[in-house]
Formats: C-alpha cells, sequence, structure tokens
C-alpha cells in the first residue's frame, strides 16, 4: 500500500524525480576518486586508507565506500559499531576499523562481522584479549596511543601497563597502532611535530604492528607523518585540509536549492523575521527552497550591516538578505539577469564558486560541519564513478 501511494504522487513525474525537489545536492565521485589517488600518490609507499564516518561525511556511505574500493581503497575507518555492519554489506572484502573501540560485551559482533575495534584503553585491551582467549585464535584489532590530544587513546602509564603484559599480545593480534593530530589544518603549529615525535617514541614500547598518524591535514605535513598507512577524511570530500595550501582538492559537493518566487520589493520595507534588513532602495528579491533545516546555517542571516554571503546563479552573486528560515532563504538577486533569477531556476550555495571553506568562515564553523548538515530533503544526484 505504502509503494502504491510513493509512486501514484501526480506532481512528481517517475522520469524526473528532480522536477519537484527544492534542491539538488550532486556527489561527484569522479572528484572523490581524483582527490583519493592524488592522496595515495603523496602518501606512497605508505598504505592510503579512506575515513568514512557518519555516512561518509554526509555524502552517503553506499556510493563512496564502493566507489573508493573500486579506486583500490582496501581499508576504511568508521567511528561507530553499527557504521562497520553497515559497511560491511556493502564490502564484503574491505579491512574495517572502528575508532570508538570496544563498547562492552560488543566483542563478539565485532567478530561475527570481521570488523576491527581500535582499542583506546587498557581496559579495552583486556576485554578484546579475553575475548580472543575464549573464542581460542588471536583476533586483529588496533591501539589508539594518546600522543596529545587528550581525547581517546592510551596515555603513557598505560602503554607502560599493557606493554608489562605481553600474554595480552599473545593472545590477540595486534594489527594497527594509530595516534590523532589536534593541529595538522596548521602546518606551522608546534604541536604538529611533537605529537609525530611522541607516537614514534611511544610506540616502539608495543610490539610492532603497521603504524597511523596522519588524518588529510597530517599527510600535507610531509613523509615523516606517513608511517605505514594515512587515513585522510575530509581531503577526499573536497574540504581543503589546511589554510594556504597549495593544492586544492577537487570539488565533490554542490548543493543548489530551486527559486520559489521572486519579487520587487519597495524602499523603506524589511526584509524576513526579525525585520533584521532593511532596504533602502526597490531590490529583486528571489526566495529559495532551503534553509536552516537543510544545513544552510541560521547563523547565514544577513541583516543590516552584516557582509552577506553570496549564492551564485551561473557567474551572478546573489547575497543573502535578511533572516535564514527552516525552508526559506531570500536573497538579493537585483543584479542578476531576469531570464536567470526566474521561478524554478537552480541557485547554487556550496559548490565550485562557494567553496565549503567560505560558508564555514561566514557560519563560525568548520568546514566538516557543512558537510555533515547536507541536507536530506534535496535530491541526490551521483555522477562518476564509473571507472
Ligand atoms: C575523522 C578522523 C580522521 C580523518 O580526519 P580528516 O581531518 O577528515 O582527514 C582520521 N583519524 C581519526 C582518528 C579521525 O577521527
Amino acid at each position: 500500500m505504502r509503494e502504491e501511494a510513493e509512486t501514484a504522487s501526480p506532481e512528481i513525474p517517475e522520469h524526473d524525480p528532480e522536477a519537484g525537489a527544492p534542491g539538488i545536492v550532486t556527489i561527484d565521485l569522479d572528484a572523490l576518486i581524483a582527490n583519493y589517488c592524488y592522496l595515495r600518490k603523496l602518501a606512497e609507499p605508505a598504505e592510503c586508507a579512506a575515513v568514512v564516518k557518519a555516512d561518509a561525511y554526509g555524502l552517503g556511505i553506499a556510493k563512496v565506500a564502493p566507489a573508493l574500493w573500486g579506486a583500490g581503497c582496501r581499508t576504511f575507518y568508521v567511528a561507530t559499531l553499527k557504521e562497520a555492519c553497515s559497511l560491511r554489506d556493502l564490502l564484503p572484502d574491505a579491512t574495517i576499523y572502528v575508532f570508538d573501540g570496544l563498547m562492552p560485551g560488543t566483542a563478539a559482533i565485532f567478530e561475527a562481522a570481521n570488523i576491527r575495534p581500535v582499542l583506546n584503553s587498557a581496559e579495552e585491551i583486556r576485554e578484546w584479549a579475553a575475548h580472543c582467549r575464549s573464542a581460542g585464535k588471536p583476533l586483529p584489532a588496533g591501539i589508539h596511543i594518546d600522543s596529545g590530544m587528550n581525547r581517546l587513546g592510551l596515555p603513557e602509564a598505560e602503554i607502560e601497563a599493557v606493554a608489562s603484559e605481553p600474554a595480552l599480545f599473545d593472545a590477540l593480534e595486534l594489527s594497527l597502532v594509530m595516534s590523532h593530530l589536534a593541529c595538522s589544518d596548521m602546518p606551522d603549529h608546534p604541536k604538529n611535530e611533537a605529537q609525530r615525535a611522541r607516537f614514534d617514541a611511544l610506540r616502539k614500547r608495543l610490539p610492532h604492528a603497521p603504524a597511523s598518524l596522519a588524518n588529510s591535514g597530517g599527510i600535507m605535513l610531509g613523509a615523516g607523518y606517513h608511517f605505514d598507512q594515512v587515513r585522510p577524511g575530509i581531503a577526499l570530500y573536497g574540504g581543503q585540509p589546511a589554510e594556504d595550501a597549495e593544492h586544492r582538492f577537487e570539488t565533490v559537493v554542490t548543493l543548489e536549492s530551486r527559486i520559489l518566487q521572486v519579487r520587487t520589493s519597495p524602499a523603506g520595507d524589511t526584509i524576513g523575521y526579525g525585520a533584521t534588513r532593511h532596504i533602502d532602495t526597490p531590490a529583486r528579491i528571489a526566495t529559495i527552497a532551503c534553509g536552516y533545516a537543510d544545513g544552510i546555517s541560521w547563523v547565514l542571516s544577513a541583516g543590516d550591516g552584516k557582509p552577506p554571503l553570496n549564492a551564485f546563479l551561473g557567474d551572478y552573486p546573489a547575497p543573502i538578505m535578511g533572516r535564514v528560515s527552516m525552508d526559506l532563504i531570500t536573497l538579493d538577486v537585483t543584479g542578476v539577469p531576469e531570464e536567470l533569477a526566474r521561478r524554478g531556476a537552480l541557485v547554487e550555495l556550496i559548490g565550485p564558486r562557494v567553496p565549503l571553506e567560505l560558508i564555514a568562515d561566514f557560519a563560525s564553523t568548520v568546514n566538516y560541519e557543512i558537510l555533515t548538515n547536507l541536507c536530506r530533503r534535496a535530491a541526490r544526484r551521483y555522477v562518476g564513478g564509473k571507472s
């Protein structure tokens, strides 16, 4: 019955699922693969894994992970066990690690789905070793060393403690030692080298295993940070991992939204909630079908005196005017030719002309959050990826 109701919708013809969509998110899998290949080459001879947590940073793990697998990626990282189980269904032969590590009582699930926890404490290591003993075989797992982030992982004292219990490492198979950088987006920050040196020293107190330190930003810091394996996320998805970097990663995500209505508003009036934006001269205002519920933050609201973010109609900028609503944004299209700024036309809100970093700056956040907030209401279009 539900299926019938869905296909019977008269407004949305079957041949064009995007016709009634308020917006379109386009995800360019060729650009994703180009970014992966760039990082892999840079990190050689280290292995290039991929971080696909949080639904591949909001892009859709069901498309992203198989595309990366097709490009030769064999090791994947997610945050949670649930994410790992979904990924296992997509990629039966991939090596999968879970950053969150071992929650009490979940070891059997890891084993059954052939998923590896990244063990974050001596307690987790002991629990995994105990599970291996009862399973009668050493099962692979990674260990996270805290090199100065103070978030997850074993501090030095715990490394000492487990290193003095060799039986633990007879029971389990140590397949990875890793750590994470706090300041890789700031290449000149002294904490980078401090963490690199600390990781290198601490890992040698554990039995030998492949080592991994670098996220996207870490890869750009140079070969000394690559060790045996690198773990990029944001750069794969077109985010720039550091300010002022020479290399520009290819744009993977574009968000376009449709114009619902265009009006000319009289001088002296105000636009939108709170009447925060006054107009001095008559202005043409386009209202688009996108708002903070679609991931375009309320913080991007542009009242009087606040420099607005520009959306784009072709090459023409269309500044945000007034408050961002839940479902709507008002743009000044006075300077845009009328044939472009018309009902039904698509406006670029994220993409080649509006980089993630620019929106993140305006919204006082990071490019990561712009991606993970990407709207679920817009239609999704995947292009490329048939290599
Ligand atoms: C998210 C994450 C990464 C990937 O970081 P990017 O900055 O997106 O490249 C790597 N390692 C760990 C531990 C992470 O949590």
